[in-house]
């Protein structure tokens, strides 16, 4: 059974006073009882003196022969008792020193039970003073002094009853507010442990709280004693545990991340060599197809005409390609070695175009140019491949008497350059695409043009290796619009 910390402690708090109250009540009533029976004593120690004065007196002042003690006490020693209580106010006995009774002041009013007094009287006899008690009765019995020493004893009885009845009093006084401060200090004990368990009970919810992962954002307890400490503690070890939970999830977090990225990776690399393997595939198999051929019909001018052409078209596009493929590996796999310096834009970009126009014209397009003056830190070389891939592209998916147009500016720290051309456009689905290695929109059109598929990808590297971007906008009309940023050099 689970007894609560605040009964326990109420408990124990009576036990405690239990014990003092019983320990400051037993001294107090042995103490008044002490002191009674000494008051008790004196006055009765008082009174025998008196009675034995009053003896000696009689005994002195009687007339004609004095007579021995005993007899003395014989003769006399009734009406001396009768006397002596009236002088005492209490009832007198007196005994001769044989130990027989000579006189009471009880004969004329006597006592309803006659107390065995033998042993204190022998006692007495042997000049001591004796007590014997009756219930409420003392019975002082001390020697009474003759002319030649003890002829007898006299004795007092002393009414203990107002005593008595004082120490009742008392007794039952201490039982009744022994009984109200228990109480009291039990109910007041009660309520002062039961706030104390409260604090106990929050700290054990803040406790609780904290094992069930929810940290607490404030000590559970405001006090300035022990309590308190704890809670404080308690919210700091809630603060330290939310923390170091907080990083090891984010730790967590980002090993997810990096787990992912490096699975996507793995999945490009395979897909990359699967089209490598692929692309690469398509112009040997048209070589080799001619090789064959040839062996079969070596003397056909035709034939060797037609296989020179393509054979010579082949080869150029795996040229091609095998640069492409090796500078996008040697861009992801070694850091960026370039030779960067500060290129004027405009006049690069016009330089480009004026590269770029026979073959423009071959197509039957223009290229139109709008730069303003504008600063990079760049490679030359890189520079040339990203704008001369872009124009390639342009012209290649362009229809004839389309135009190509391209612009730049410096505004707020970046260099902006646009290419924008009236060809065939990217359909929408493949707009997020266009950037992956080996990826064309139509196989047959970029084959026909001598494409790979990889020249975007090579551009997009290039860019963000300058800390570039480049994107696609999303254009309504025909054509497509490729859009270039570069940290500026003012
Ligand atoms: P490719 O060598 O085939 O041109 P790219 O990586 O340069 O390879 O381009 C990928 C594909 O994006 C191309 O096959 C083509 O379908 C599409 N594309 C690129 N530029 C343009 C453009 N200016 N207009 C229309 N389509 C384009």
């Amino acid at each position: 059974m689970k007894i609560s910390i605040k009964l326990k402690f109420s408990f124990f708090l009576a036990l405690l006073l239990i014990l003092a109250i019983g320990v400051l009540s037993f001294f107090v009533l042995r103490g008044v009882e002490n002191n009674q029976q000494a008051q008790v004593e004196s006055y009765l120690a008082q009174h025998v003196k008196t009675v034995n004065l009053r003896v000696k007196q009689t005994y002195y002042t009687g007339t004609g022969d004095r007579p021995e003690p005993q007899a003395f006490l014989r003769l006399r020693g009734r009406g001396m008792a009768a006397e002596l209580a009236g002088f005492t106010g209490m009832e007198v006995t007196l005994y001769d020193e044989e130990g027989v009774m000579v006189g009471s002041s009880a004969q004329s009013n006597p006592t309803p039970v006659k107390p065995d007094v033998s042993t204190a009287l022998s006692y007495a006899l042997e000049n001591k003073i004796a007590y014997q008690n009756a219930g409420d009765t003392l019975l002082y019995l001390a020697p009474l002094q003759g002319p030649e020493g003890q002829m007898g004893v006299v004795q007092l009885r002393y009414s203990l009853k107002s005593n008595n009845d004082f120490q009742h009093t008392l007794q039952n006084l201490f039982l009744t507010t022994g009984g109200i401060v228990l109480l009291l200090s039990f109910l007041l004990g009660y309520l002062y442990f039961n706030t104390a368990a409260a604090a106990i009970g929050r700290l054990k919810q803040a406790a609780e709280k904290i094992r069930r992962a929810e940290y607490i954002a404030e000590p559970p307890l405001r006090r300035k004693d022990e309590l308190g400490e704890l809670a404080q503690g308690i919210f700091y070890m809630s603060q330290e545990i939310e923390t170091s939970i907080a990083a090891k999830d984010e730790e967590q977090r980002k090993l997810q991340l990096a787990v992912e990225k490096l699975q996507a990776l793995e999945q490009q690399q395979k897909q990359y060599i699967g089209n490598i393997s692929h692309e690469f595939k398509t112009p040997l198999t048209s070589i080799k197809a001619y090789v064959d051929l040839l062996n079969m019909y070596d003397d056909d001018p035709r034939l060797l005409a037609d296989a020179k052409q393509n054979i010579a078209k082949e080869t150029q596009r795996l040229y091609e390609m095998v640069e492409k493929v090796l500078q996008l590996t040697a861009l992801e796999k070694y850091d960026f070695e370039s030779q960067s310096e500060l290129l004027e834009v405009a006049a690069e970009l016009r330089d480009i175009c004026s590269r770029m126009n026979g073959k423009a014209e071959r197509f039957g397009l223009t290229i139109s140019l709008d730069v303003h003056p504008a600063h990079v830190w760049m490679d030359r070389e890189s520079f040339m491949h990203i704008f001369i891939n872009l124009l390639d592209n342009a012209i290649k998916y362009n229809v004839p008497g389309g135009n190509i147009h391209i612009f730049c500016e410096q505004q707020e720290g970046r260099v902006r350059m646009i290419v924008r051309d009236t060809g065939i456009g990217i359909p929408a689905e493949a707009r997020g695409k266009i950037f992956e290695p080996f990826y064309t929109v139509n196989r047959d059109r970029s084959r026909q043009s001598g494409g790979t598929g990889l020249g975007l990808s090579l551009v997009q590297n290039l860019v963000e290796k300058h800390h570039g971007t480049i994107e696609l906008l999303d254009t309504e009309g025909p054509g497509s619009v490729f859009v270039l940023s570069f940290p500026a050099v003012s």
